[in-house]
């Protein structure tokens, strides 16, 4: 597969020792300077395996996430809008040989239905994602940004979504201008597997099927000038540790050629699917502690990229995996075309999987919210032009913290005015206050503003 030398990573792996409490020490503490870990470095993390060895790893990773991300956790929810599909993934409801999804293209006015429901729950934040229907370049690329201006139109009350991300099957450089012309915030192309063999039996057939052609997907993206490009690996296809070392070295090659790493990395892992008899028996099954220690490793390896984790995974996994590393969560989702406005396909039985987390966005806030962690809706970095490499210029001296705390109180604020249950509304607004305490002197002056602003009715406001 291009980019990846699996030669090199077995190799790598087979010099990873289960580490001495010196070497462990000597790896957490420069994860706890933020500086990012090897290759190397990552795989020994992965070879320890005493419970207090690993309790470091764990510790560690809280650190590091608190020390850049806060006890922030950014909040999204899918649209699914098509889950036509030409290809053959063995893990997926949406594969073309199966009859057991009802097969839906959404229209436009669909779409704005859709996101009409999504608004009405308090989102901002959409994550567009579709099957690939195997028509023309052109055509796909025409719904995709239709659609994408579709959602963006939609109005309820004073607000609307402020950030479409996409996920997609992989488009031609054109097709990426496109979607930046649209207004993307981040393209998400999952590679599933870096192994290439396995890569290979798990798609046999349709566009999908060719491993280079979907890394260089990401090329691509970049190529066009999208700067905020997710990648993330399909957890269960081939051995985790393999694919997580894999995906350094995916990261690695991005940054050294685009001088800019992913912004974000999902970790979703295989869930049951109908029609896809691979998910009832998960060839490289990964257990739940096996889950957290990659999410730690990854929050370590990578410290100013952005984890996502969706409702894949049950509510007491999220709620660990929050203080683990992971800083957006999907919530409220439902993962087939129409699922938020039909009764029939409300996210389980015609969803592409199933969903381990089925709490509405009001119940998640207030879990949230009950961990002392703030959702936040902010949408401001993408909107300021602050992406790409200028993004990660101002995270890495920590120059973006600062805004990232105000801009969660606002979006929160925001939210719980305007969409949040009376009980919710009471312990956000105690947990606003809290967090306005620890607001810098300057800040607590444009926050108490803002805030008075957000009173007196304006929306969308951020620093
Ligand atoms: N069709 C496009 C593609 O495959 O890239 C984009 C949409 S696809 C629905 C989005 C992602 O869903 C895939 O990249 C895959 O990682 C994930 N997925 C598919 N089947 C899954 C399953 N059974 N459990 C968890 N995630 C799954
Ligand atoms: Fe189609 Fe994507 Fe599902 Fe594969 S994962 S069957 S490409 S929708």
């Amino acid at each position: 597969m291009k980019h990846i030398n699996e030669r090199h990573i077995y190799d790598i792996l087979s010099e990873a020792k289960a580490p001495s409490r010196e070497r462990l020490n000597a790896i957490l503490a420069k994860a706890r300077s933020l500086t990012r870990l090897s290759m190397p470095e990552a795989a020994v993390l992965f070879a320890a395996t005493y419970p207090e060895d690993i309790n470091a790893i764990f510790e560690t990773a809280k650190y590091v996430k608190k020390e850049i991300y806060g006890t922030r956790i950014v909040v999204f929810a899918p649209l699914y809008i098509s889950n036509l599909c030409a290809n053959g993934c063995l893990y997926c409801a949406f594969k073309s040989d199966s009859d057991v999804v009802t097969r839906k293209k959404l229209t436009q006015e669909e779409i704005a239905a859709e996101t009409q429901a999504l608004l009405k729950m308090g989102h901002k934040r959409v994550l567009m994602v579709s099957g690939e229907s195997g028509a023309p370049c052109w055509e796909e690329i025409k719904y995709l940004t239709d659609s994408m201006g579709t959602i963006y139109s939609g109005v309820y009350g004073k607000s609307g979504i402020r950030r479409v991300n996409v996920n997609s099957a992989p488009l031609d450089v054109e097709g990426y201008k496109k979607l930046k012309e649209a207004g993307i915030g981040t393209y998400q192309i999952f590679q599933e597997t870096y192994h290439e063999e396995t890569y290979r039996r798990m798609h046999p057939y349709g566009p999908k099927s060719d491993p280079d052609k979907r890394i260089e997907a990401v090329d691509k993206a970049f190529i066009a000038g999208i700067d905020d490009v997710g990648v993330g690996v399909l957890y269960g296809l081939a051995d985790h540790v393999f694919d997580t070392l894999a995906l350094l070295m995916h990261v690695e090659y991005l940054e050294r050629t685009y001088g800019v790493g992913p912004h974000t990395i999902s970790v979703p892992r295989i869930e049951k699917a109908l029609g896809a008899p691979l998910t009832d028996n998960v060839p490289h099954a990964v257990n739940d502690l096996e889950f957290k220690k990659l999410v730690a490793i990854l929050r370590l390896a990578v410290p100013y990229t952005g984890i996502i984790l969706s409702t894949r995974e049950n509510s007491e996994m999220r709620d660990e995996l929050f203080t683990l590393g992971v800083s957006q969560v999907s919530a409220g989702s439902a993962t087939s075309p129409g699922g938020y406005t039909s009764e029939e396909s409300n996210g389980h039985a015609a969803g592409q999987f199933e969903l381990g987390d089925a709490r509405t966005l009001d119940e998640i806030v207030e879990t949230l919210i009950a961990k002392k962690t703030v959702p936040s809706f902010c949408t401001a970095c993408y909107r300021s032009e602050r992406t790409g490499a200028k993004f990660m210029s101002l995270a890495k001296p920590g120059t973006i913290k600062g805004k990232c705390r105000m801009n969660a109180i606002i979006t929160l604020k925001e939210y719980l005015d305007d969409f949040a249950s009376k009980e919710v509304k009471a312990k956000g607004y105690k947990l606003i206050k809290t967090l306005g305490g620890e607001l810098e002197a300057d800040e607590k002056k444009a926050m108490s503003d803002i805030l008075s602003k957000l009173e007196n009715g304006a929306r969308d406001m951020y620093v």
